[in-house]
């Protein structure tokens, strides 16, 4: 089969993605193979490929926002008929048994597996994952704009659970990629007022244009103190600023699996109780909840596609903020 693969971590200028033929996966015991449809493109995926984040296989096929049609079934993985439309996130496995999977919190496992990072992941025709930690993709999205639930809508459903925001609350995006463009639909579902603070104009404009209040520049203040914030631009100095724009008591949830280091600040920027707090992968429940919310709004997912020997390319216009909404690899005929 045809895959994208990272021979050795490098910056993305250099289009370190190999468009190469790779051996077929097979699905075993409770696993199934999946014929990919589409592919999303995430921040993450850029980490992994410039070595933010320390290999963990080498070489890897990354993605990890996969929707496909299960083609093929493990001996014992009964789950799903073949021919099922699913969704393959960034969590592939937990070990079911340390403390974390056992108090609900399997988003923590000691022992994780992920997509397109520990194993090979989406940016191919092919890929196998166990049934268990596979989406049933809601019918009404193409598999195009499926794609981008997967990660940058769960994550950021995870992202606005934790801000704790409620109907009434002002909320303040700090990026606006991929994950704010869906967390913005949820957030004005549920009566959130959202206030997007990014540096590049185009995407300030997809912020207004889905309901946001306000969009300015990264270090402009927004108008109106924020109850809780979001940070997820992978940039630390942007966390003393965001804790300025919060009101006494709010939240700062940090979204992102890498930053750069933050600054150091005055502890006057958090005392009066507000709360810094990151955001790390997604428990099962997550991903299911959001995807019913997602059928429910619906949500519209903005996407650029590229066909997958472009890869390079989508990761390339995504580093320098030329995607608005989210790019999407298109796999297959
Ligand atoms: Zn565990
Ligand atoms: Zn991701």
């Amino acid at each position: 089969m045809r895959a994208c693969l990272l021979r050795a971590t490098a910056a993305i200028e250099t289009n370190p993605l190999e468009y190469a033929d790779v051996a077929m996966p097979q699905p075993k015991g409770d696993e199934v193979l999946v014929r990919v449809r589409a592919c999303g493109v995430c921040r993450t995926d850029l980490h992994v490929i410039e070595g933010e984040l320390p290999p963990r296989k080498s070489p890897v096929v990354p993605g990890h926002q996969v929707v496909g049609l299960i083609e093929k079934q493990g001996e014992n993985a009964r789950r799903f008929a073949v021919g099922s439309r699913v969704g393959i996130a960034w969590l592939r496995q937990t070990d079911g048994t340390c403390e974390y999977c056992r108090s609900g919190a399997e988003n923590l496992c000691d022992n994780p597996v992920f997509t397109g990072y520990s194993v090979d992941g989406g940016y191919a025709e092919y890929i196998v994952a166990p049934q268990d930690f596979v989406y049933a993709i809601p019918e009404g999205f193409h598999d195009e704009q499926a794609a981008p639930l997967l990660c940058a809508g769960i994550i950021g459903f995870r992202s606005l659970r934790l801000s704790g925001v409620k109907a009434g609350a002002r909320l303040g995006f700090y990026g606006f990629g991929a994950a704010a463009h869906v967390a913005i639909q949820v957030a004005r579902h549920w009566g959130v007022e959202v206030h997007a603070s990014t540096r590049d104009a185009r995407h300030q404009k997809l912020a207004l244009e889905l309901g946001a209040a306000w969009a300015g520049s990264t270090f402009d203040e927004p108008p109106k103190k924020l109850d809780a914030a979001i940070v997820f631009a992978p940039a630390g100095e942007i966390v003393p600023a965001a804790l300025k724009a919060l009101k006494k008591g709010g939240t700062l949830v940090l979204g992102g699996i890498h930053m750069s280091p933050i600054p150091s600040f005055d502890y006057q920027l958090l005392y009066q109780e507000r709360v810094i707090r990151s955001v790390a992968n997604n428990t099962r429940k997550d991903g299911e909840d959001f995807l019913r919310v997602a059928a429910e709004i619906p949500i519209r997912t903005h996407v650029q596609i590229f066909p997958l020997r472009e890869a390079n390319c989508a990761l390339n216009a995504l580093k320098n903020d030329a995607i608005p909404g989210a790019a999407v690899l298109r796999v297959g005929e």
